[in-house]
């Protein structure tokens, strides 16, 4: 079997690898406090035997597991909800009301991801999707506060990388479980001085109002750390909220300035790739464009797909 990737973050937090694509590319977080557990991301189907690993080395009983909360629906991030909610006799789903119903039924979700990938692709990288009974699900509200054995988890809604996106405040270690709201720096992207950070304009509901107006209120709880979901600890996100912004901005106006070129979404993903490896190269001066593309490539191209699809509305 593969090998479970997970780290220890402190403050009763680990970092499971979901094992999605490539190591280091997805992450779940299992947190513990007192005798309860919740999990934030649930990884996808193929995630559950490296969550259970995790559990089995913790001595951790899947009784002891209260609440699962994926920040939203997309695959990577929601796609092992069902057969993990069948495992955990305890467990509650938080999600946003607007993502319940696709969770009880996940048929558009499907139909909606195997209509890109194709049949054989979609279940390669996420398997058959389990149904949740609806009385199993709590349609989270914003500023709801969760408890679990005495530790509050604050959930905000956090729109514009997807509409019924949530973020998840951890009183205790005064972090955010951001999802895609604070955009992607993966581990390889950190270099001696700073790190490189990028944010996620995926398709289909990319909104680059809400999305700042969404990381500014995540700032605004002047937090020490964030846990992104790609990936791991971000220390000192005050340190990186500006770039993020702006490079928001950017990408926006790159896509105005190109969107009525001959092929838009080559001309965009060609600009933002050079931006993106550049600005890599800065904070690791010896990795190879190979490196690079393989680190960014599919980010950058979803992020055009998200950009002209947000123009084009
Ligand atoms: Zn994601």
């Amino acid at each position: 079997m593969e090998k479970t990737i997970y780290s220890y973050l402190r403050h009763g937090i680990t970092c499971i690898d979901s094992g999605y694509i490539r190591p280091n590319m997805a992450a779940i977080y299992l947190i513990e406090h007192k005798s309860d557990v919740a999990i934030i991301e649930t990884g996808t189907n193929h995630s559950l035997s490296k969550v259970l690993a995790v559990l089995d080395k913790k001595k951790i009983t899947h009784s002891q597991v209260r609440y699962i909360i994926p920040t939203h629906i997309h695959l990577d991030h929601a796609g092992g909800a069902g057969s993990m909610m069948k495992l955990f006799p305890n467990a509650q789903l938080i999600v946003h009301p607007r993502a319940a119903k696709h969770m009880t039924d996940p048929s558009f979700l499907v139909k909606s991801v195997v209509d890109v990938y194709g049949l054989e692709k979609f279940n390669a990288l996420y398997g058959e999707l389990t149904p949740i009974l609806d009385e199993n699900i709590i349609k989270a509200e914003d500023n709801m506060v969760i408890d679990l054995s005495g530790r509050n988890f604050h959930i905000r809604y956090t729109p514009g990388h997807a509409e019924h996106h949530i973020c998840i405040w951890d009183e205790q270690s005064k972090g955010w479980f951001s999802g895609d709201t604070f955009g992607i720096s993966y581990p390889e992207m950190i270099g001696l001085k700073t790190r490189h950070i990028i944010p996620t304009t995926t398709p289909t509901q990319f909104n680059p109002e809400k999305l700042l107006n969404s990381i500014n209120l995540l700032m605004s709880y002047e937090p020490e750390c964030i846990y992104l979901t790609h990936f791991g600890l971000l220390e000192n996100p005050q340190d990186h909220y500006e770039i993020l912004s702006k490079t928001i901005t950017e990408y926006c106006e790159i896509t105005q300035a190109n969107i009525k070129a001959l092929s838009p979404e080559e001309e965009i993903n060609k600009i933002i790739s050079e931006i993106e490896y550049t600005n890599l190269f800065k904070v690791r001066p010896n990795a190879t464009l190979k490196e690079a593309q393989s680190l960014l490539g599919l980010d950058i191209n979803l992020n055009t797909q998200g950009l002209c699809y947000w123009l084009n509305q």
